[in-house]
């Protein structure tokens, strides 16, 4: 897993595993078999509406709305929708309606710029869009100069005007119609393309098949049988369990929507906490006894340093999951005594579906990422030795869209997915990530690529050059700095600088540590940035 230049030995893949998945199975169906047991069992409610959707209703609209998408757009096997949508209830019934059609959900935050957002569908070229109203004014702009070709678009509204299609007349339409299954190759054809910038440049599309999603639930059950076992929770398989979990990752993130499906799957109940703040987070466990949560680190932290206990009835918390970055043991140790409950943080990307590592057997070891997850493999360097982290298996992510250099640049010729972080293992194979090698920002969980904002600032007249790197930041994580060459004689300010980049990306991306000034820009003799100078030197001299 370690991967060095010396030669690393390599694992055999596991077939036997990869054939136990039937290929012309579909995600939905895989997960909506396992809900048959719950009918009228409430599977999500929205904490600021009230609104709720039953298992029933997700089973039932989910076929519907396949239906009405195959009737009304003629949706089949291969073609994408885009989904630019809030985490809503509905969320998980379009993605089960796309998937079921043989269809592949391009999952985008709905806070995109209309630059960020033409990036995502050229790469992806969806069909349909299914959006909100706000969303519907980017996509005017960005088709409008689209007379043929131009996707359909579905409001998620329900009050509209009678031009405009919304979702529910798709589900109404399509209970008047008989389903049509599709055959699919579950290892070949993608179910849903999620974004990431990957080990290098802009954001790329990550397209994951059935296959990937179905072999991820799968570790994912297994995982949640270790955690029951280990915390007495009540198995969940033949009856409705009352386990309630708290989804605030956003849905467009690999972390948040495999946290909805496992759910699903699982019977648990979810809550939907819409416009995340932690007040409205803390008095939702209180109102619906949440036990589950999913944090990143940036959450944890705030719950570890707040006195949320003293202002909130927090006692029915029994498990906190963390992932998506590092989340340090002492932050662990406050949450564990304050709040009474187990904590496990594991790592992965969305290269690799969700996680590649947990603690989720035996020991759970603070500080540790975890153990590689079964059926996942690593190159082998010894206990204790870093390296960069790699993996293969079932979870591995079939490509980028339309990038095949990037794909290779990851993925090499013996399917090992090379994941640009460095780290080692002890003696017992729990793994310590030390280091990052890629250039990645992780800004409380969400990606930022410092080439993206490179690029948008470049485009700023008096920008010669520039580099962007992280600066440690004790709540974020990590926040996204400008080291910025200004035309000679220029008066642009740093403010004037930042305000232009905000002008053009989602707001998590924001230059939060400031645009410095620099003379010249640290680059090898290819031209390529060292940002690890950068981080290092330029940083203290400033
Ligand atoms: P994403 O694809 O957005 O989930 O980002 C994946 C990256 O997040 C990984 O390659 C790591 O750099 C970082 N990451 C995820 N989980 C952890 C963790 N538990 N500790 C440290 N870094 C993490």
């Amino acid at each position: 897993f370690l991967s060095k230049e010396a030669g690393p030995r390599i694992l055999t893949y596991p077939d036997e595993y990869d054939n136990s998945i039937p290929e012309d199975v579909l995600l939905p169906e895989f997960i909506l078999q396992r809900t048959v047991h719950w009918n009228d069992k409430v599977a999500c409610v929205n904490a600021e509406t009230k609104e709720a959707l039953t298992y029933t209703q997700i089973r039932e609209n989910s076929y519907a709305l396949a239906t009405g998408l195959q009737i009304k757009f003629n949706l089949k096997r291969g073609d994408n929708v885009a989904v630019v949508l809030p985490n809503c209830l509905n969320y998980p019934v379009v993605i089960f309606a796309i998937t079921l059609c043989g269809g592949c959900a391009i999952l985008i935050n709905p806070a995109q710029t209309i630059n960020e957002l033409g990036h995502s569908v050229k790469l992806t070229q969806p069909k349909i869009w299914i959006g909100t109203e706000d969303c519907f004014v980017k996509f005017e702009e960005i088709y409008k100069d689209y007379s043929n070709n131009r996707p359909s678009f579905v409001f998620l509204s329900t009050h509209l005007t009678a031009e405009k299609i919304t979702l529910s007349q798709i589900i109404a339409l399509g209970h008047e119609h008989v389903f049509q299954r599709p055959n699919i190759n579950s290892r070949e054809d993608a179910a849903l393309i999620l974004f990431s910038s990957g080990t290098t440049g802009v954001p790329k599309g990550v397209v994951l098949t059935h296959l990937n999603l179905i072999a991820s639930r799968r570790q994912s059950e297994e995982l949640a049988k270790s955690i029951r076992r280990k915390d007495r929770l009540p198995s969940g398989s033949s009856m409705p369990t009352s386990e309630c979990l708290a989804a605030i990752l956003p849905f467009y993130h690999s972390f948040g929507i495999s946290g909805v499906l496992d759910n699903l799957m699982g019977g648990l109940r979810f809550v939907l906490i819409p416009n995340f703040t932690l007040q409205r987070f803390l008095q939702a466990v209180q109102d619906y006894k949440i036990t589950i949560v999913s944090l990143v680190p940036a959450i944890a932290i705030q719950l570890a340093k707040q006195p949320v206990e003293k202002r909130y009835d927090l006692s029915s918390l029994r498990v906190i999951r963390c992932g998506a970055s590092a989340l340090s043991a002492e932050t662990i140790r406050i949450l564990k005594q304050k709040l009474n409950c187990t904590v496990y943080q594991g790592y992965g990307m969305t290269e690799t579906t969700v996680r590649s590592h947990a603690n989720y057997k035996g020991v759970n070891r603070e500080g540790s990422i975890g153990i590689v997850i079964e059926h996942n493999r690593n190159k082998t360097l010894g206990p204790n030795q870093e390296g960069e982290i790699c993996v293969r298996g079932p979870v591995v992510m079939k490509c980028y869209i339309g990038d095949a250099e990037a794909t290779d640049a990851t993925i090499d010729s013996q399917g090992w997915l090379h994941t640009g972080d460095i780290g080692y293992y002890d003696e017992d194979g729990y793994f310590f990530v030390t280091d990052r090698m890629k250039e990645l920002i992780k800004y409380k969980g969400l990606q930022v690529s410092p080439t993206e904002l490179e690029k948008v600032l470049l485009t700023h007249p008096d920008v010669l050059d520039v580099a962007v790197a992280p600066v440690t930041d004790p709540t974020a994580g990590e926040i996204p700095r400008a080291y910025i060459v200004k035309r000679l004689g220029s008066t642009v300010t740093d403010d004037e600088l930042a305000i232009f980049l905000s002008g053009k990306v989602s707001p998590y991306k924001k230059l939060r540590g400031g645009v410095f000034f620099v003379d010249v820009i640290p680059k090898t003799s290819t031209g390529k940035i060292i940002r690890r100078a950068l981080k290092e030197n330029l940083s203290s001299k400033l």
